[in-house]
């Protein structure tokens, strides 16, 4: 069978790979080798950058926000047991005082910086949301089927793949490794990583119980003297986290009334698991037509930052599009290029954060010694540096929060209240958007057929009243002039076919 993009691995890389492939008008087909999602999840907090592009999806409204109050991350303390004494509180996003940038401008004003609030869903639910919507927009999503082994030549990715019955062909322009840190595909093209490397391994044991009583506070994790890591899905499910030891049955509900610090409760196990935590991210991001996103392509530890699968749809999300403008002859494909100059980047940066985060554990080595960064700055102020931006150079940082950048192209297009419940940000999403409000300018991007925005506010975006922004189909800013040029036409025109790799 012939597909435009083969993805494999059902994941939350893999999933919103098809899911934004298929928003985008390309033919997707995704390959599990499971017949579902694990039950016992992993990733619980998805920030509102994740919510953003699942916002532009279409199904941010059926996620239920984070528990965790907007703005204050999320909040761990150091305790006797759960209902015991309560310690020092640890921060796994550095507040405010702690970081370069905090959040509170001059005068005590707050800053709003997007649309979303985080989204906190266990990843077991999370997953058949994002695989359901795929499906509705068009994508071909396989479960129990496993890929066995690929090849790539100049035209494309052949790939052996195998469901119920004999094993099967699959030809496709590409090829989305997203199979997860061990990554067959990665390891098939002799990828090296650098990083941390192993860390430590955990055993966890998956209950439900009722303990909502000691959520009142906002707090919602727990490292409990002698005994772990104590959290919460959100949903009644908790898990322990423990080292690695066998425990038999008696000796995991002895550990999770420790952690409690009650027994008088009803508590069901549901499972257990065992994890590798490790910290490494790939050399490059792609070879040839194949490219690597999510675990495959980074593997970040979850103790300080949760970044791991967030990181991981933004990877998707990034890819989306130039797979959709090169394969439908907008774009050339040097535009893909891009994806590793913009996304591996932002791997190794978050890589660096972790580790010079406190993980209230202290037992992955020695702290990076590098400024900390604010959640603010991580999730919305990224900047991309790559032959896609006109006008990020090396001179300027690689993260900070919003309005410092002031509508730098490279970064995420900043979010402003147009209407109630309308944001900038739902004007992006699908193609190319120009922001301004002169007459000139709605001209020129006539002529490219590039949609004009007109927005009477241009300051958000660091312009003058006569100035225009370009903003990429993943809402992202490739250019700006400040100003109206002498020949504003030229101008656009320049910029969208060097910042789209176009042949428009
Ligand atoms: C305990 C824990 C808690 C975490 N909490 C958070 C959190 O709160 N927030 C966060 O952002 N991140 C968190 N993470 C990290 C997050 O879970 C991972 O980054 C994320 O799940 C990786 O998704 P993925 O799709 O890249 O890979 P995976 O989820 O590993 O998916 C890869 C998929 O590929 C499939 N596959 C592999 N080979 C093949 C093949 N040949 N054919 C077909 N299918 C194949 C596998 O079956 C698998 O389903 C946590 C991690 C752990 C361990």
């Amino acid at each position: 069978m012939k597909t435009d993009v083969l993805v494999v691995g059902g994941g939350l890389a893999g999933t919103s790979a098809a899911l934004f492939l298929a928003w985008h008008g390309v033919r997707v087909t995704l390959v599990e080798k499971h017949p579902g999602s694990s039950p016992h999840p992993r990733a619980v907090g998805f920030t509102a950058r994740t919510g953003e592009m699942l916002r532009a999806a279409g199904i941010e409204d059926e996620l239920p926000p984070s528990r965790m109050a907007k703005g204050f991350g999320i909040r761990r303390v150091r305790v006797e047991s759960l209902a015991g004494k309560r310690f020092e509180e640890t921060f796994w996003s550095p507040p405010a005082e702690q970081s370069p940038n905090g959040r509170t401008q001059a005068g005590g004003a707050q800053v709003e910086y997007s649309p979303s609030t985080g989204i906190g869903v266990a990843q077991d639910r999370m997953e058949p949301l994002l695989r359901d919507k795929a499906r509705e927009l068009g994508a071909d999503i396989r479960m129990s089927t496993r890929m066995l082994e690929f090849s790539q030549d100049d035209a494309g990715v052949t790939a052996v793949v195998r469901g119920d019955g004999e094993p099967y062909e699959i030809r496709a322009d590409y090829l989305v490794a997203a199979d997860g840190h061990r990554s067959p595909v990665r390891e098939a093209l002799g990828i090296t990583r650098g990083g941390r490397g192993y860390l430590h391994t955990s055993r966890s044991v998956l209950f439900r119980a009722p303990l909502d009583e000691y959520l009142r506070d906002g707090i919602g994790q727990f490292i409990v003297d002698g005994v772990g890591f104590l959290t919460t899905y959100g949903d009644g499910r908790w898990v322990l986290m423990l080292d690695d030891r066998e425990y038999s049955e008696p000796e995991l509900r002895q550990q999770i009334f420790r952690a409690i610090g009650r027994d008088d409760l009803d508590v069901e196990i549901i499972t257990t698991g065992r994890w590798t935590i490790s910290a490494a991210v790939a050399d490059r991001f792609s070879r040839g037509r194949v490219f690597l996103a999510g675990d495959a392509a980074h593997t970040l530890p979850p103790s300080r930052g949760g970044f791991g699968a967030n990181v991981g749809i933004e990877d998707a999300h990034n890819l989306a599009w130039k797979l959709a403008a090169v394969l439908n002859g907008e774009s050339r494909p040097s535009l893909l290029d891009t994806y590793d100059a913009e996304r591996r980047p932002v791997a190794l940066l978050c890589h660096q954060q972790i580790f010079a985060r406190d993980d209230g554990h202290n037992r992955d080595g020695e702290r990076e010694d590098a400024p900390l960064l604010d959640n603010d700055a991580m999730h919305f102020g990224i900047l991309y540096r790559s032959d896609a931006v006109l006008g990020a150079g090396p001179e300027l940082p690689a993260a900070q929060r919003p309005e410092q950048w002031n509508g730098q192209p490279g970064t995420r297009a900043p979010h402003v209240w147009l209407a109630p419940g309308k944001s900038t940000l739902d004007l992006f999403g699908r193609g190319w958007v120009l922001v301004a409000d002169h007459p000139q300018w709605e001209e020129a991007s006539a002529e490219l057929g590039i949609r004009c925005e007109r927005l009477e506010r241009l300051e958000p975006f660091g312009l003058s009243a006569k100035g225009a922004s370009l903003v990429r189909p993943d809402g992202y800013i490739a250019w700006r002039a400040e100003d109206l040029p002498d020949d504003p036409a030229d101008a656009l025109k320049t910029a969208f076919r060097r910042s789209s790799a176009g042949t428009r």
